[in-house]
Order: structure tokens, then sequence, then C-alpha cells
């Protein structure tokens, strides 16, 4: 499927990106162009390799092949405008850290090493928590925290960068709908502020409400473009393939396009 948007102006554009983890192929040939100041989805069953094209974008990954521009040149090292709060059961909970601390992580690669963090680094990462409601909690050990919290903290160390582009892993996995709703309401006002979003997303009945834009994935692009086009009976059983039965695509698409041929 052609993607209407232009790389040039896109934060993060992927041309046939390839990773494997030894013999095992997690991607193949994925083309994405993420589109400037909308919120997009990637969408698949597990061990479609959603985890590991973000991993690769950042360069967290390595990858066998593919190009990645930003703004339509390479992407820089680190690639300060792009914003990454990975999958919560990825990160050690464990490690001594206050909220705020978290926060301030995020402006690690906007000073210079030799710079201690100054009182207006914090005012802005205070600032920062105040955005995802959690001002009250700014020296409360992360590990204390709930699964939503946790999520928020994270989200405002996100913030806190000032990116262009916030990549999620799964944002709305094990979090309470408090949070859920704290979440998308800050994805929209990002966007009214032209940022972009490209997040994973595992939840199908909210695609449509939350997102504008989606890439449907199984190792391969399946396809990408529009929800409103892209989100349909077809695509989602290529994407699926047998996992997904007759009256759960039902449920999540209108009437007469889930018995669409
Ligand atoms: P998803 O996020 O879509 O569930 P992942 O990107 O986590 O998928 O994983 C894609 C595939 O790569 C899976 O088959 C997974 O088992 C494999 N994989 C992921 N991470 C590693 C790793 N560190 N080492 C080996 N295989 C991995
Ligand atoms: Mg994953």
């Amino acid at each position: 499927m052609n993607e209407p948007f232009d790389p040039t102006a896109s934060p993060l554009a992927i041309q046939g990106l390839t990773v494997s983890y030894g013999e095992r192929l997690a991607l193949l040939g994925v083309d994405f162009v993420t589109p400037p100041g909308r919120l997009s989805a990637i969408v698949g069953p597990n061990g479609a390799g959603k985890s590991t094209l973000l991993k690769a974008a950042l360069g967290i990954q390595p990858r066998v092949a593919g190009e990645l521009l930003a703004y339509g040149r390479p992407l820089p090292r680190p690639p300060r405008h792009i914003a990454y709060v990975p999958q919560r059961s990825s990160i050690d909970w464990d490690f001594p850290a206050t909220a705020l601390d978290v926060v301030l992580m995020g402006l690690y690669g906007r000073l210079r090493w030799w710079q201690p963090t100054r009182r207006r680094h914090r005012h802005w990462a205070r600032e920062c928590l105040a955005r995802v409601g959690m001002e009250a909690f700014a020296e409360t050990q992360i590990g204390r925290l709930s699964g939503g919290q946790q999520q928020r903290i994270f989200l405002a160390r996100a913030l806190a960068q000032q990116a262009e582009l916030l990549l999620l892993d799964e944002p709305f996995a094990g979090v309470d709908a408090a949070t859920e709703r704290a979440i998308i309401e800050l994805f929209r006002t990002f966007r009214t502020q032209g940022g972009s979003v490209l997040c994973v997303h595992h939840d199908l009945a909210t695609v449509r409400d939350y997102f504008d834009h989606l890439l449907l994935l199984d190792v391969e692009m399946v396809a990408a473009g529009p929800v409103a086009e892209t989100f349909t009976a077809t695509n989602l059983q290529q994407t699926y393939g047998g996992r997904l039965t007759a009256a759960q695509l039902a449920r999540l698409l209108p009437a007469t396009e889930a018995f669409r041929p």
C-alpha cells in the first residue's frame, strides 16, 4: 500500500528494516513512514516483531538491513528527537531511584556530562510530573508505585526530553482505567502541539478510537495507512491468521465491514 506521507517530513521513516536474533528472523523488509502530528499504532500477534521494531528504530537493536531516516536524513545518534517508553515488564523496578530521578534521566541527552542538574532542570522535571498527575510522588521510590503510576513516570521522562516523536511499547498494558485515560489525553495534547506518537498497541477494541494511523505487522508489514482504511477484516485476518475468530472480528468491525470478502 502506498504511504501518503512525505518521508522527508517524517520524524521516522523505516525502509527495508530486517532484524534477526541469530537464525531467527524477527523483522523482514519492513517499510513504514511515521506521519508527523499523528498517533500511530503498531498492531500484530505475539512475536510479530513489534518491540523489536521500536528498539531497531532507536538503534538499540542492531539491524541486518534497512535504512532509518529522521526527516529524510540518516538517524542521528542518539536520536534526541525520539523518546522511548519501554514495555513495563522489561524494566528493573528495584533499582534505587525516585520518580524525580527517573524523569531527570530524560534530560541527560541534553545536558553536558559535566553539568550537574540545576534547579531549573529539577523544576522542569517536576513540571513534567505534574502533566501526568504525579507531582505528589516526586520523592517516592519507583519500585513502590503501582503499574499505572510507573507508566506515568516514564511518560513524564519522555516529556522531559522534549522529543518530537514518542515511541511506546504497550503503554496501556496492566494500567488502571484512570491512567489509560490520562495517557490518551496526553497523546492528544501532544498531537495538537505537532508531536507524533508510534505506539505498540495490543487492544484491538480501541484502535479506531485512539489512533489515526496503523501498521499491521507480522514479521513483515501486512498493511499500513490511515486507520479508517487499514483496520479491515481482510487485513486483520492476514495479520493474525487463524488467531482471530469470526466472532471477535464481528465485534471489532462494523457489520458491513466484517462480512466483506
Ligand atoms: P512482539 O513485541 O511483537 O511480541 P518481539 O519483537 O518481542 O515481538 O519478538 C519478535 C521475535 O523475536 C519473537 O519470536 C521473539 O521470541 C524473538 N526475540 C525477541 N527478543 C529476542 C532476544 N533478545 N533474543 C532472541 N530472540 C528474541
Ligand atoms: Mg513486545
